[in-house]
């Protein structure tokens, strides 16, 4: 999948996780690796909230994506020694495990219906009364009537995650450029790997659409660690949430998920978020309001990420379309992109993500628009 004469073995546009842990794994492996990007960091990692939940999003009608996001979950734990190792840095890597809850009847019997689901898969899902839930967090509000425990489902700070992924890069030998590509023929590369996120639509006319998360983040009182250590997710009178505790005393609570394209913070949003969050965990009443923010998930017609060369171009290699899950792939992503551009064999992992499942749904880089994006 090469030519000869090119400048470099490998072009990345994009130096968010994806991007950085391809590039990472690439140049570790001796290949001369150029990473592309004006703002490393400042897509959807920026406001991701970092959970690894293969278990607890394991949803109906998405068996291959949760198989591969299993898949990459099995590998985190080699992943964060391997990085901690390269980099140095800390990037908060937690295995407490998730607690999934319902606040009311109601709440607890759509729970119920997705864990049964997932036990059929399965998965570790433990029900728990809720005695039991409290006696593991006794933050949890007396009202949550039900749980269950997902021990599997950990958490990292993208925050950190992605200094230590661009630190880990550079030790390598990857050089990052702090430009934006306009047009992948601009590259002069063996092999060009779109890692864009959002930005990968406008360079190669994969159906890649932008799907807004508003998200808060919340602080402890008197620098202490939040008053309970797993992360938490739960229906509150049909509102969905998930409030993701770090050391450090930040709350992460999140999110919306919206079919549009702006990243304007909402009073409604925030007031759904506080409510249901504080419902579930009434100390978070007493925490400072420190951030309130709206990012864009890179999301594709099937919700599952695109990994493969584009049709028709085995020298382009797209890494994109992770929509919910980037945080949790990155691992996975990385290792099997890297896999191809070394081997030109796809790992038999691949197959469900190719391009070509869209064949007809994109119709090449948009012309109207590439190039522009950062005009
Ligand atoms: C509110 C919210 C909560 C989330 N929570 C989680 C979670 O708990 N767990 C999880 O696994 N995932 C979560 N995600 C999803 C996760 O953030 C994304 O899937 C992930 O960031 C995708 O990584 P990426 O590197 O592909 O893209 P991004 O993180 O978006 O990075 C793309 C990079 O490409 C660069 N770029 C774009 N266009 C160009 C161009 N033309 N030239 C050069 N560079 C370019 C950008 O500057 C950016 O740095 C969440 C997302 C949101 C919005």
């Amino acid at each position: 999948m090469t030519g000869d004469g090119a400048a470099v073995d490998v072009a990345v546009v994009g130096a968010g996780p994806i991007g950085l842990a391809v590039a990472w794994r690439l140049a570790a492996r001796g290949l001369r690796v150029v990473v592309h990007d004006p703002a490393s960091g400042s897509g959807a990692s920026a406001v991701a909230a970092g959970m690894l939940s293969p278990v607890a999003e394991a949803y109906f009608g998405e068996r291959q994506l949760t198989g591969l996001l299993l898949a990459s979950a099995a590998r985190w734990p080699a992943f964060a020694a391997e990085l901690t190792e390269a980099s140095g840095v800390e990037f908060g890597y937690r295995t407490e495990g998730t607690l999934m809850v319902g606040l009311t009847g109601d709440d607890l019997a759509e729970a119920r219906r997705l864990w049964a689901y997932q036990q059929g898969l399965g998965l570790p899902v433990t029900p728990l009364l809720p005695s039991g839930l409290r006696d593991r967090e006794p933050a949890l509000a007396p009202r949550v009537r039900g749980g269950a425990l997902a021990p599997t489902d950990h958490q990292v700070d993208p925050r950190l995650l992605v200094p230590a992924l661009r630190t880990a890069a550079q030790r390598a030998g990857a050089v990052l450029v702090p430009r934006p590509v306009r047009r992948l023929s601009d590259l002069d590369a063996r092999v060009t790997v779109v890692a864009a996120g959002c930005g990968a639509a406008a360079l190669t006319g994969l159906p890649v659409r932008q799907v807004k998360g508003q998200i808060l983040r919340l602080r402890a009182p008197g620098g202490v660690a939040p008053g309970f250590r797993h992360v938490i997710r739960g229906y509150a009178d049909g509102e969905q949430v998930y409030a993701v505790p770090r050391a450090d005393g930040e709350v992460v609570l999140g999110a919306t998920v919206e079919e549009r394209t702006d990243t304007t913070v909402t009073a409604g949003a925030v007031l759904r978020l506080l409510r249901a969050g504080v419902d579930l965990l009434p100390e978070l009443a007493e925490y400072d309001l420190v951030e309130a923010v709206a990012g864009l998930r890179p999301g594709t017609p099937d919700n599952a990420p695109v990994l493969g060369p584009l049709p028709g171009r085995p020298d382009v290699l797209a890494a994109t379309g992770h929509h919910r899950h980037g945080i949790v792939l990155t691992p996975v992503t990385a290792d099997l992109i890297a896999d191809l551009v070394l081997t030109g064999v796809p790992d038999p992992l691949l197959a469900p993500f190719g391009a070509d499942r869209f064949a007809g749904a994109g119709g090449g880089p948009d012309r109207t628009t590439e190039g522009d994006q950062w005009s």
